[in-house]
């Protein structure tokens, strides 16, 4: 079996005194999608915040590439393929689609985007028709588009999502977890947040599911599909 990528042992988030993130473990091996479900405050952002080091009050070990990160920054984990969309988009919107897609390839050495811009374009063709348009003018669904195509510019090894659906349409949901379901097959690791539990299992090979920072189960999503007790303890139902 491949080695893993990105593997958690026993890491815990902290923001002051409060333990957002309670000794968490997984591993995603090459071409997996992991999701991490759970409910509102469960520590599912400070968990990624944690691995992309946007946090750093974390404690036990993050291993990716099979170097632990605990003396990288942010930054250089981005150089080295570990990619973070956070909550909320984000894109820079005073400046054009292709200006915020080219952004996201600057921590590359390499300075040759064209054919990355290409790949994205072709994965989001509605990103290519608005290329000159201004971020601030896209709808939420297209700026969640530009938000993983700017990722994309990285030419991520794991790309991590921060709750892809939040505040978009139902319609628009289903069209960006058609993308992603598109990204996976193209062989991108994943590690994917989502408050909506039943849109990630979908799509997802492996599920952790966390509330008050604490591992509730770890193990492959189909499980999570097909178990009653599983459910409830997400649905609460
Ligand atoms: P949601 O789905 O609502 O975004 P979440 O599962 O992503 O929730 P987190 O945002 O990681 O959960 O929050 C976990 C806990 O940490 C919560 O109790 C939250 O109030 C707390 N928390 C989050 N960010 C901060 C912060 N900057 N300062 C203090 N506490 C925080």
């Amino acid at each position: 079996m491949n080695e893993a990528l990105l593997k958690l042992d026993k890491v815990s988030a902290f923001y002051g005194n409060l333990k957002a993130v309670d000794e968490v473990d997984l591993a995603i091996r090459p071409g997996e999608l992991m999701c991490v479900i759970g409910p509102n405050g469960a520590g599912k952002t400070s968990l990624l915040k944690a691995i992309s080091r946007t946090l750093t009050t974390v404690s036990g070990t993050v291993t990716f590439l099979g170097q632990p990160t605990n003396r990288a920054s942010a930054q250089q984990l981005v150089s080295k393929g570990l990619i973070h969309v956070p909550e909320g988009r984000q894109v820079f919107a005073m400046m054009s689609v292709e200006e915020n897609l080219r952004v996201g390839g600057y921590a590359r050495r390499d300075q040759d985007l064209g054919s990355d811009l290409e790949t994205v374009f072709n994965l989001f063709p509605r990103l290519r028709e608005r290329r000159s348009q201004m971020a601030i003018s896209l709808s939420g669904g297209e700026q969640q588009m530009l938000a993983i195509g700017r990722a994309l510019m990285g030419r991520p090894k794991v790309l991590m999502l921060d709750e892809p659906s939040m505040g978009l349409a139902p319609v628009i949901i289903k069209e960006i977890y058609k993308e992603i379901r598109r990204l996976k097959e193209t062989g991108i690791t994943i590690l994917l947040v989502e408050q909506n539990a039943k849109l990630a299992l979908d799509v997802a090979d492996h599920a952790l599911i966390i509330s008050a920072g604490r591992t509730r189960f770890a193990g492959p999503a189909e499980v999570v599909r097909r178990d009653r007790s599983a459910q409830s303890l997400i649905f609460g139902h």
